[in-house]
């Protein structure tokens, strides 16, 4: 391939710039031209093409967000949107596409691949609800940004003697709350892919406070009170603290989880994602999404990737319960 272009798609997430930064350096170092899109499938049906150099991804490794921006384009879903989509492609000439985004980004790269434009798709979501690999891009500095503030949180909470329900993304997937709750040492951790009783943490709390605990921090995911209004953060902590007496505060981190610099971990990840889904287009192979499996970078069919079904780690969970005794 001479000419392809890079995309970012869907929710942005901390390490996208690292990923465009190694899809841009490698192409270059392969001699293919590199075009950036702008605003996801948007800028491939309205023509916001340009060419990237490699000053043009100087000064990003470290930032969060997308350089190229993001949005969601439900224009692209139909199929004139697509067909715009593949004339502006033919007249950049653009032989192959990568698209930087989640599961739902992934199904605009198999439409483009079975159109004849071989697409290649780099999961990035902090959620991590992608099941074809163990980790997407932005996950690692979302949970350190919920390390964070939960371990600010403690320090007051401590002082007071309080308990504190701390809310964070992940829509279907627990995994930001589980990752943040272990290693941030919670004593209770709620997940949509799990039921929870609300008299079990109750007791929990009782039992701590009896032990002369000073301190409880419950996790809890967004997509608990999305799926049930009245399991929001806000919520839940008003039913807590009627039934132990015992003052519950709810902290909401929100968007600050999908911003700042990634860590070493997402920008190491994005890099290789990257550099692999150049290596696979200069081959001329599509329909395919980069996955870490097993700390190794391998590739999957489009339809096989978005059928594996995201697997919730039980044993970490459990894990935490133990921790949280
Ligand atoms: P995140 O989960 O982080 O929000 P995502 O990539 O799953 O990321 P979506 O909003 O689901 O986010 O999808 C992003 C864009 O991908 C959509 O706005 C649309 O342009 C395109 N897209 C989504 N689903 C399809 C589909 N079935 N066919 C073609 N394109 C799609």
């Amino acid at each position: 391939m001479e000419r392809i272009a890079v995309i970012t798609s869907g929710g942005d997430a901390p390490g996208m710039n690292a990923a465009i930064r190694a899809v841009v350096r490698t192409a270059i170092y392969n001699n293919i031209k590199i075009f950036g899109v702008k605003l996801g499938f948007n800028g491939l049906i309205h023509s916001e093409f340009q060419e990237m150099d490699v000053a043009s991804v100087g000064d990003i490794v470290h930032r969060g967000g997308t350089i190229l921006r993001t949005a969601r384009c439900d224009q692209f879903n139909s199929e004139e949107g697509l067909k715009m989509a593949l004339e502006v492609i033919e007249n950049y000439e653009i032989e192959g596409v990568v698209i930087i985004g989640g599961d739902g980004s992934f199904r605009g790269a198999k439409d483009l691949s079975r159109l004849g434009v071989p697409a290649v798709g780099i999961p990035a979501t902090i959620d991590n609800d992608i099941g074809c690999t163990d980790f997407s891009i932005g996950f690692d500095t979302a949970v350190n940004t919920a390390l964070d503030a939960i371990n600010k949180i403690r320090d007051t909470i401590t002082s007071h003697g309080r308990a504190n329900i701390v809310e964070v993304m992940g829509r279907d997937a627990g995994d930001i709350a589980l990752y943040a709750g272990v290693a941030g040492g919670a004593e209770n951790i709620i997940v949509p892919e799990l039921p929870f009783d609300i008299d079990e943490i109750c007791a929990d709390l009782n039992d701590g406070k009896e032990r002369g605990k000073l301190s409880h921090i419950i996790l809890l995911a967004e997509g608990v009170g999305h799926a049930d209004k009245s399991n929001r953060a806000e919520r839940l902590s008003e039913k807590i603290e009627a039934k132990t007496g015992i003052e519950t505060r709810a902290t909401i981190l929100g968007h600050i989880q999908r911003g700042g610099n990634p860590s070493m971990f997402d920008r190491i990840l994005a890099s290789r994602m990257g550099a692999h889904a150049v290596d696979l287009l200069s081959k001329g192979i599509g329909n395919r999404v980069v996955c870490l499996v097993d700390n190794k970078i391998i590739d999957k069919d489009i339809e096989e990737a978005l059928s594996i079904e995201k697997k919730f780690d039980m044993e970490l969970y459990e894990l935490s319960k133990i921790l949280s005794i």
